[in-house]
């Protein structure tokens, strides 16, 4: 629990949610402000800043993800599912407790979420492999 984190007042219940589910370490939630219909939280109940942030031993409450996404699938009715994850202020994250969008996709629900792409850049490639492996 870290006491100005508004997902850690959402699983002590000092802040009211609408929770899909809750177990002893994880809790999935609807989000306030959903992109399509369900679209849904996933957090683990320990504090956790981001993805960069989590330890390997710590992984342990994502097992749980696939079954979620599956009920959650199945609940909605829905075609398609969404899986986002914002990590770090320029990635969009907002709430600095770790979390997973899950968003319930339908045929034609007319969201558009990718930007163009562009082509790979063969130099830039070639530098970030040779740095990976250093
Ligand atoms: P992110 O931008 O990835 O950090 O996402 C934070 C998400 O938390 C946003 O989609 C918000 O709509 C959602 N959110 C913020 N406050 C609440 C709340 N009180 N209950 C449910 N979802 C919330
Ligand atoms: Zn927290």
């Amino acid at each position: 629990m870290t006491e100005d984190c508004l997902f850690c007042k959402i699983i002590s219940k000092e802040i009211p949610s609408y929770i899909l589910y809750e177990d002893d370490e994880i809790l999935v939630f609807l989000d306030i402000n959903p992109i399509t219909k369900g679209h849904a939280l996933f957090i683990p109940k320990k504090h956790i800043a981001n993805l960069c942030e989590l330890k390997e031993e710590e992984i342990g409450f994502m097992k749980k993800l696939p079954a979620i996404a599956r009920k959650l699938k199945e609940v909605t009715g829905a075609t398609g599912m969404n899986l986002i994850q914002n990590n770090g202020k320029d990635a969009g994250q907002v709430i600095f407790h770790i979390h997973f969008h899950l968003m319930p996709r339908h045929p034609n629900d007319g969201l558009t979420m990718l930007p163009p792409r562009t082509a790979l850049d063969k130099v830039g490639a070639e530098d970030l492999i040779n740095k990976f492996a250093q």
